[in-house]
């Protein structure tokens, strides 16, 4: 029998990027990870769709109306940002976003009661960029909402704005466990001080219900600690230490939970267990500009440091 030879990745390219909704399609199906991310091919595509631009495009509209308290302005900036014009009607659509920024507005003006929106280089903290150089392969970036500094306790905090369809009545479990703002507090140190111990990771939560005018928004002022991020980038580091392996071998599970996450069927469903035309793409250059650099070794050093001290 003739072995099927599966190419391999050469090691010399251009590292491949990692950010948040990437580590949750590899936690949900490694095989769908490989696919979308690294293989030839892939159907996975760039274009938004109308629940990406919506939560973009709200997201903006918090961010602008956090920071001036101006709502027409922040209308005008969510209507821009709402593009491209993909829709959904009656669930998501442009009129549905820009209301749903109007009637978060009780909301908003509660946080703004309690928080500012940080500075960074006489700037507001909005929409910060950092990369987390891991290894020679990966490398991971996020960008951060907004970052917040409480009125009363002078704490800091990563404000997470997101939207969802999500129908359970408690959306606590959607967010409380989330690992993304915890790790994109990393840049907290450089804006508030690394003596910082204890920060915030609210989240900001616009449900958008199916036909109905009204969203139901929620604020969930979560917590954390120094230890809580450093577990953080400790669970990175295993992920990064298996995706390796995954690569060394070209071995990538299947996952069955993933066939049918979020109620929608896996693009790959039926063509995943093919693996004989498999092919790595070249991950292109990262030209963008981080505010904040890092590398993951040198990041749990540090709080390894600072946990013992
Ligand atoms: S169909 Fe299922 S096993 Fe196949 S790639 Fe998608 S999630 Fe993974």
């Amino acid at each position: 029998m003739t072995p099927i030879i599966h190419q391999k990745r050469d090691y010399t390219l251009h590292p491949y990027r990692l950010s948040d909704s990437a580590q949750n399609t590899l936690l949900n199906c490694e095989r769908r990870f490989q696919i979308d991310r690294l293989l030839e091919g892939s159907i996975r595509k760039e274009a938004q769709t109308a629940e990406m631009v919506r939560g973009t495009a709200y997201g903006v509209g918090v961010q602008i109306y956090m920071w001036t308290g101006d709502m027409e302005r922040a209308i005008y900036e969510t209507w821009l940002a709402y593009d491209p014009e993909v829709e959904d009607p009656p669930k998501t659509f442009m009129a549905k976003t820009i209301n749903n920024l109007l009637q978060s507005r009780e909301k908003l003006d509660e946080l703004r009661k309690s928080y500012e929106v940080a500075e960074f280089n006489n700037q507001p903290a909005i929409e910060l960029s950092f990369r987390l150089n891991l290894d020679t392969k990966w490398y991971y970036v996020g960008y951060i909402d907004l970052v917040l500094r409480s009125k009363l306790s002078g704490l800091y905090g990563v404000l997470e704005v997101k939207t969802t369809g999500n129908a359970r009545n408690d959306l606590t479990p959607l967010y409380q466990n989330s690992g993304q703002a915890l790790g994109y507090s990393i840049i907290l140190d450089q804006i508030a001080g690394a003596d910082q111990a204890t920060f915030e990771t609210p989240y900001l939560v616009c449900r958008d219900l199916y036909k109905g005018w009204i969203p139901d928004v929620q604020i969930f002022p979560f917590k954390r600690t120094l230890m809580d991020r450093f577990k953080w980038f400790l669970s990175l580091g295993m992920d990064l230490e298996r995706l390796n392996n995954m690569l060394a071998l070209n071995h990538f599970p299947m996952r069955q939970k993933g066939c049918l996450a979020y109620g929608k069927v896996c693009p790959h469903f039926g063509f995943c267990s093919m693996t004989a035309t498999d092919k790595y793409i070249e991950a292109p250059e990262d030209k963008s500009e981080y505010q904040f650099i890092y590398n993951l070794t040198d990041v749990i050093a540090d709080h390894v440091r600072r946990i013992s001290i």
